[in-house]
């Protein structure tokens, strides 16, 4: 089965309402988003309803960072599935390491999450991956295999394609170091495997697995050019227009640009 590949920016606590908006026009400018890729911005909450505006008539696709389980009521600071779909996402990030690490997101939370998500029709990237000490503990494809055995337990799935798994080393998250791209390739083969277990073949060929840590428009087309790496979750390389268009142009196939080759395109 096909599968377009996804590319994701993740912003993070990063960029205000104004600066949101500067990036959009700034990055709808530089080129038009190729087809062969699926492009999503996850901005902060508060610049979600601004950067869906600015996204208008474009095909990038806009995604949260978080959500609550539950469709509404007394949860006071969060925000819901259906007030997501409101505003237009098409995606949630769900478990991603710094919701494990710093606000202590368990499995069991993530997996509430992830249900909810698809039941109100988002789809979630479920984010897994293992610390330094447990890649050196050799116990990689446990956790891996722990975090997506408990994050899509409630999960109904039909072809794959409602949600993606993101393989997100956290130990490569923000640090400059990127997994190797055949380490990149054993585990998110074994993540494929784990999904065809639990949901069957179908499922497994049609969700697209995708690979964050420090992605950069350098090291872009050596993970994607491995066969289960269906994409790529960009943090800080994200927040600057060029560098991320750069990702894209690299995930869409298309070679770096150098200085002398820019395709007509400015700065790309
Ligand atoms: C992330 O936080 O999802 C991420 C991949 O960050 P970075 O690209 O900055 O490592």
């Amino acid at each position: 089965m096909e599968r377009k590949p996804l590319v994701a920016a993740n912003w993070k606590m990063n960029k205000t309402v104004p600066e949101s908006v500067d990036f959009v026009q700034e990055f709808l400018q530089l080129f038009a988003v190729p087809p062969e890729v699926e492009v999503v911005l996850a901005p902060p909450f508060t610049s979600l309803a601004p950067v869906a505006k600015a996204l208008e008539g474009s095909p990038v696709g806009l995604a949260a960072q978080n959500m609550h389980w539950e469709e509404a009521g007394a949860y006071t600071g969060e925000i819901s599935p259906v007030q997501l779909r409101d505003l237009g996402c098409r995606y949630v990030l769900l478990g991603h390491s710094e919701r494990r690490h710093y606000f202590a997101e368990g499995d069991g939370e993530i997996s509430q999450k992830v249900s909810a998500a698809l039941r109100e029709g988002l789809s979630p990237i479920l984010c897994v991956g293992e610390t330094l000490g447990e890649r050196e503990y050799g116990k990689t494809l446990e956790v891996i295999e722990r975090q997506i055995g408990s994050g899509t337990q409630e999960a109904d799935l039909e072809d794959g394609t409602e949600m993606v798994l993101a393989y997100e080393p956290v130990w490569a998250i923000g640090t400059g170091k990127t997994a190797r791209p055949e380490e990149a390739q054993e585990v998110h083969r074994f993540m494929r495997g784990m999904v065809a277990s639990l949901f069957g073949g179908a499922v497994s060929a049609g969700m697209r697995v995708i690979y964050g840590g420090s992605v950069s428009p350098e090291n872009t087309a050596e993970i994607m050019a491995m066969e289960d790496v269906d994409g790529v979750l960009v943090g800080g390389a994200s927040l600057v227009p060029e560098s991320f268009a750069r990702i894209i142009k690299s995930a869409a196939g298309n070679p770096l640009d150098t200085d002398d080759d820019q395709g007509g395109q400015v700065g790309l």
